[in-house]
């Protein structure tokens, strides 16, 4: 491995062996997931390193993880042994944006938020709000295909993206996809490319759609006596049309947020739902929500002003770390037709009820993806035994409810044992016949995703 790691030194300039420096790169936020100890830490700064560290990979079996800012709740990015995980987020550019075509060529590393706030600028607005926006990547975003608050009327990652330069594992540069409303030539690369968390192709390049930014935003806040009260409100307003965002946290939840942030949310409350609308008529849809939640037995507020609407959103984005402080924590990332949320919520509260276990539920409600999150006592055995099985019941009722196991956060390492229950064994025999045309030395993130 010398002549590797010397090879290595003398095709990029950025190499890191030191064990201590390295420290930084081995995990990402899913404290759960195992992190092997890396060979070398590489930072790319262009498209040229990326090549050259990829063909020396390959050349040399060696694993190559790819990691953009390392905010996955999944694993993928961990470092394996005796691998390299190459970092992208130095390759931060924003190359361009053009307003009239209303598109932003970017580098894999740029911050989600920043490019929201360029696009601002220009009067435009990149659409997908992962809960991490402000510190989390766009090359990562597309790896995970990251979802966020407002999927259920924009869409995912996936539905932003037109064109994508990546590295396959053979060291060839492909460009997929066009900046075009339409094109239906050939298979749809990009779409496999989004989602595939590194397993396929390092992203150097993306080009994203940006869409004019919405006229007006009204939000409620409603406090229900129950989860299942709130979800009630959830599925009548489906049947109105999408609203921009609907997040719900239930009380175990609510209190952690208090307790981190001194917000003030009502203790008492079963749970909390924020409701936002967008466009012109976001104010009388926002008053006809908040008499909807009232009929609903829910004590509810109103409001068209922006700044105090995105107050109440921070709430929201508080949920995880804000339960992260109570504790160690598993959270799970399930997904169910919104119709089959009442039968979620039953479930997760009977598993924590029999387990003996407390979970804290928060998410993207409008979207039926939750994410039930069971905090447990690290240093008792009895606990962690528990905790791990309530997990893996909750992943069992959302496939009995004929959900998914992660509707945003990816496969990674963590969820890589559960696909075949959710895909089975020849779907995800093809996948992994896929994953060979593109990587046929099977170095980029082998044993994640699928
Ligand atoms: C507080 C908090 C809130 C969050 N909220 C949300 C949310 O609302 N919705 C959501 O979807 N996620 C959420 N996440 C999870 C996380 O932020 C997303 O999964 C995000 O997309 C990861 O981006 P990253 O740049 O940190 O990627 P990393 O964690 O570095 O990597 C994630 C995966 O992408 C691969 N990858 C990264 N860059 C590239 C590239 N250039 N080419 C190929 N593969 C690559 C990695 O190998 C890995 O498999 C949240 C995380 C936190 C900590």
């Amino acid at each position: 491995m010398s002549d590797f790691l010397s090879r290595l030194a003398a095709a990029v300039p950025a190499v890191t062996t030191d064990p201590d420096a390295m420290e930084a790169y081995r995990r990402d936020q899913c404290l759960l997931a195992e992190a092997g100890r890396p060979l070398a830490v590489v930072k790319a700064g262009s498209v040229e390193d990326v090549v050259a560290v990829v063909g020396l990979c390959r050349q040399y079996g060696v694993p190559l993880v790819t990691r953009g800012a390392g905010t996955g709740l999944a694993g993928g990015a961990n470092a394996l042994d005796g691998g390299v995980v190459l970092v992208m987020a130095g390759m931060d550019r924003i190359l361009e944006i053009d307003e009239v075509a209303r598109t932003a060529r970017v580098e894999p590393g740029v911050i989600n938020a920043d490019l929201d706030r360029a696009a601002a600028a220009a009067g435009l607005w990149y659409v997908p709000d992962p809960g991490s926006r402000e510190i989390c990547s766009i090359g990562g975003n597309l790896a995970t295909n990251a979802g966020g608050m407002c999927c259920a009327k924009y869409g995912t990652t996936q539905d932003h993206v037109l064109e994508l330069t990546a590295v396959l594992g053979t060291g060839e540069v492909i460009r997929t996809g066009r900046a075009t409303r339409k094109n239906v030539v050939g298979l749809d690369l990009t779409r496999l490319l989004v989602g595939s968390e590194g397993t396929l192709g390092v992203i150097v390049e993306a080009t994203v759609r940006l869409r004019p930014r919405p006229q007006g935003l009204a939000t409620v806040a409603a406090t229900f006596p129950s989860v299942q009260a709130a979800i009630d409100l959830v599925l009548a307003l489906g049947r109105e049309g999408d609203a921009a965002a609907i997040e719900l946290m239930d009380r175990t939840t609510v209190r952690a947020v208090n307790a981190m942030t001194r917000m003030g949310l009502d203790e008492e409350a079963g749970a909390v739902l924020l409701a936002q609308f967008d466009g012109a008529d976001a104010a009388a849809r926002a008053q006809r929500c908040a008499e909807l939640a009232a009929a609903f037995g829910a004590e509810a507020f109103a409001t068209d002003d922006p700044a105090e609407g995105s107050a109440l959103m921070e709430a929201r984005r508080a949920a995880l770390p804000a339960i992260e402080r109570l504790g160690a924590t598993l959270l799970d990332d399930v997904c169910v037709g919104t119709h089959r949320l009442p039968a979620l919520i039953a479930a997760v509260e009977e598993i924590a009820a029999r387990h003996g276990v407390a979970i804290g539920t928060f998410g993207h409600a409008a979207d039926g993806n939750l994410h039930p999150t069971i905090v447990y006592d690290p240093a008792d055995p009895a606990a962690q035994r528990a905790a791990r099985a309530a997990f893996d019941e909750v992943l069992g009722a959302a496939l009995a409810l004929g959900g998914t196991i992660t509707g945003e956060h990816g496969v990674g390492s963590l969820k890589a044992p559960y696909v075949v229950r959710q895909v089975g064994a020849t779907e995800r025999e093809l996948m992994v016949r896929i994953k060979a045309a593109f990587d046929p030395a099977g170095i980029l993130n082998p044993g994640r995703g699928f």
